[in-house]
């Protein structure tokens, strides 16, 4: 699959809920409204699409939300989606977790085909983080972390740079990531969604952080190029990676692979665009998926060539009405 810029689609990311159990701030509002129920996929559907875009050549699917581990069937789908892997279709099944279910599930995923797993954790100072998920635990999290270093799962840590908050520890925080080996990166704040605030307040551009990164830390550039919009430094002192994907500053579009999928089916081409294509309906109308991949080439046509976000004083509300739970990041 090619959409009309040339760029190969190889990668589905699927929010497999909209619901979570913590409340980020820079993600969710503390009230936020979930979709209803019955609007989502059940597992089966959710199968059957993922699975029509892997007979059209996607070759990674990334499992995300919302917390992927607090929907209702997440083992049967990473069981029905890793038949794929064993037919040489798809490459790999990764995840995307804030880490509070990871001490019951590392083993099973682990053994169900999920190698590596994305863990986000923004600070290691127990407060800060109670008030940054406003309902998480930071032991939890370090708990579920220690399961997935023991079911041998690789593990990348997700830091969003939040200014005034955690840009302090930052350093800290890599050097822990390095005795624990794990890789990490850094995301700048993303204006998806009302979080009943204003984004200027914590946004930080991650072109100063790699800056006073540089003088604790010996950085070069990597050789890894994953296709998406992280951009990778070797860490020599550690032996790890630092990735920084940096939406605002920094364009990362011209080499996109992906395509999202919410739980209700709707086709996002682009994070930080609105058009989409209903895949719901299409599934639903037609059992035999003729209009599931008409749906699929509605959409390679649709592909933007970029985002289009601002954060800057009197743009700090939301680009895009969507949260990233939505979208799933
Ligand atoms: N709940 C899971 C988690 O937190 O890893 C998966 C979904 S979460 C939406 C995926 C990633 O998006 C997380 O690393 C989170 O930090 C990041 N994220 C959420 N809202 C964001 C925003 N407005 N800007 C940048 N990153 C955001
Ligand atoms: Fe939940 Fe992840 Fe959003 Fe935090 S970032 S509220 S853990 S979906």
């Amino acid at each position: 699959m090619q959409d009309t810029f040339g760029r190969p689609i190889t990668y589905l990311r699927v929010s497999v809920t909209d619901r979570c159990d913590f409340r980020c701030f820079y993600c969710m509002s503390e009230n936020m409204t979930f979709l209803p129920r019955e609007d989502l996929l059940s597992i089966e559907e959710l199968d059957q699409v993922c699975s029509t875009f892997i007979n059209r050549g996607v070759r990674k699917i990334r499992l995300t939300g919302g917390e992927p581990l607090v929907r209702r069937g997440i083992m049967e789908l990473i069981a029905r989606l890793a038949r794929h892997k064993d037919t040489g279709l798809l490459d790999e099944i990764t995840l995307t977790t804030n880490g509070s279910q990871l001490s019951k599930h590392a083993h099973v995923i682990k053994r169900l085909g999920i190698d590596r797993i994305n863990v986000s954790l923004d600070t290691l100072d127990a407060d800060k983080f109670a008030e940054i998920t406003r309902r998480g635990r930071l032991e939890q999290v370090l708990h579920g972390l220690e399961a997935a270093k023991d079911a041998k799962l690789k593990v990348k840590i997700n830091t969003v740079a939040l200014k005034a908050f955690n840009e302090g520890e930052l350093s800290d925080m890599l050097k822990w990531c390095g005795a624990n080996g794990f890789d990490q990166t850094l995301i700048e704040t993303m204006p998806l969604g009302d979080i009943g605030g204003d984004r200027v307040d914590q946004y930080l551009p991650l072109s100063d952080v790699k800056k006073r990164l540089a003088q604790d830390w010996t950085l070069s550039p990597s050789s890894l190029n994953t296709g998406g919009p992280s951009a990778y430094m070797d860490v020599a002192e550690t032996g790890q990676k630092i990735g920084f994907i940096t939406p605002l500053s920094n364009h990362f579009c011209d080499s996109c692979n992906r395509m999202r999928l919410t739980c209700t089916g709707t086709l996002y081409m682009c994070l930080g665009q609105d058009s989409s294509v209903d895949m719901r309906k299409a599934l639903r109308d037609d059992p035999s998926h003729g209009l599931l991949n008409a749906a699929i080439d509605k959409a390679l046509t649709l592909k933007p060539k970029g985002h289009e976000f601002v954060i800057e004083p009197g743009h700090g509300g939301p680009a895009l009405k969507r949260h990233m739970s939505v979208t799933g990041g």
